[in-house]
C-alpha cells in the first residue's frame, strides 16, 4: 500500500511543490488547486490538513525538501573545512558552542 511519505516522494518528484519564500512552498493539488504550506508552523491549506487534521503529504513533501536543503549545506560546510576554507576564527566559534 502506497504510504502518505511514497505520495510525498512523489510530489518532490514531479516538481508539484516549490519553495516562494523562506518558510513557505506552494503545492499542485491533484486537481490543479495551489495549497499554501508552512512546514515551520505545521500548516497547509488544503483540505486533508485542514478538515482532518492530519500532517498532509504536502507538509510532508514541503518537509523532505527543507531536509535535503539542510543535508547539502551542512556537506558544503565539511567539505569546506577539509579543504581549510574555513577561517580559523569560525572553526573555534564552532568549538565554543560545542562546549554550551
Ligand atoms: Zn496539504
Amino acid at each position: 500500500m502506497e504510504t502518505r511519505l511514497d505520495r510525498a516522494k512523489e510530489i518532490v518528484r514531479l516538481g508539484k511543490i516549490r519553495r516562494v519564500g523562506p518558510e513557505r512552498f506552494e503545492a499542485v493539488g491533484s486537481n490543479g488547486e495551489i495549497y499554501t504550506v508552512c512546514p515551520r508552523v505545521n500548516y497547509c491549506s488544503c483540505p486533508d490538513n485542514r478538515e482532518r487534521l492530519v500532517t498532509c503529504k504536502h507538509l510532508l513533501a514541503a518537509e523532505l525538501i527543507v531536509g535535503t536543503e539542510r543535508r547539502a549545506t551542512a556537506r558544503r560546510k565539511k567539505s569546506e573545512s577539509l579543504r581549510g576554507v574555513v577561517p580559523l576564527k569560525t572553526v573555534l566559534a564552532g568549538l565554543d558552542r560545542m562546549h554550551d
